[in-house]
């Protein structure tokens, strides 16, 4: 099933989505992004997602050009166009600093560029979520915050891409990133997320990563169904010490860690508190996209 793409207002299928060579998002790799899935034909945490790409955007002196009432219809006319009806559908929002002559000058692009992607979402296979994700701990490091920013959902993924393809040479389901101090971060797409002693912990926004949306859920959906969950800054030696993991993102929800490079987590299998957690995050998606 091709993809539905809306290039500024105009919607077209993906064969003929068209971008200039002169966007400042294809020369200079300057824009940001989210990607958002519906269920049951609802935009998931819509709010939250929205929130961040403005958040993304001020970090980058750019501004979305739409009202949230408008940027939401827009999102809806071209998943109208792609009527995918109840399939779970993959929505990916490109905001870039438009098109403008070869200078990183701010005044020299006049409107930003918007592109909106929606196509059928595939999730990870049910093999992953039932035998558990190999991870990769990669020589690369995150980007250091005054660098580009972790936080800002940057278009420019070359961080995250050469992550993931050491992690693909390693054979690894993702790859985890440690920062400069050699805290780890998070992965190439996703939060990571390790359990010991019973309770929940991810690294915290200090180490250098991104406010995932559902990370941000679980740090609250955890003690909601009596799991202690926080963040703290974490070391490698943390995995070794650590009865589960998983890592978590809007395309892929929660994926048991059953392996970080040669050690295994906890019994090799996901465990108690992962499947726990994950039976909840799935009832509240069921909830909420009612
Ligand atoms: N970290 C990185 C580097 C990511 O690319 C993603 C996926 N966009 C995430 C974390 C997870 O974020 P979210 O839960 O908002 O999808």
């Amino acid at each position: 099933m091709p993809a539905v793409v809306n290039v500024n207002g105009q919607i077209s299928n993906e064969d003929e989505a068209r971008i200039s060579v002169f966007d400042h998002g294809f020369l200079y790799g300057e824009g940001v992004y989210e990607t958002l899935l519906t269920y049951n034909k609802k935009i998931f945490l819509l709010d939250r997602h929205i929130k961040r790409l403005r958040r993304s955007a001020d970090q980058i002196n750019l501004s979305v050009p739409l009202a949230d009432q408008e940027l939401e219809s827009r999102i809806q006319a071209t998943l109208d166009e792609a009527a995918l009806g109840d399939t779970p559908t993959y929505i990916r929002i490109l905001l870039t600093r438009g098109i403008g002559p070869l200078t990183y000058d701010l005044k020299a692009c006049l409107s930003p560029s918007l592109v909106i992607i929606v196509r059928p979402h595939t999730f990870p296979s049910e093999k992953l979520a039932t035998k558990g994700a190999l991870v990769a701990l990669v020589s690369i490091i995150r980007n250091h915050p005054r660098s580009v920013n972790p936080l800002i959902k940057s278009n420019n993924l070359m961080n995250n891409a050469l992550a993931m393809q050491e992690g693909y040479s390693k054979g690894a389901n993702e790859s985890l990133m440690c920062n400069y101090r050699g805290e780890l971060t998070e992965c190439s797409q996703s939060n990571f997320f390790l359990v010991k002693d019973g309770q929940i912990r991810t690294p915290e926004l200090g180490s250098g990563l991104l406010a995932g949306i559902t990370r941000g859920f679980l740090l609250e959906l955890g003690p909601e169904i009596g799991i202690p969950t926080s963040e703290a800054v974490l070391h490698q030696d943390d995995i070794l010490k650590s009865e589960e993991a998983f890592f978590t993102s809007t395309t892929k929800e929660i994926v048991p860690v059953v392996r970080v490079d040669d050690h295994v987590i906890g019994e090799g299998v996901p465990g108690p508190i992962t499947k726990r957690l994950m039976a909840a995050f799935r009832e509240k998606i069921e909830h909420l996209c009612r």
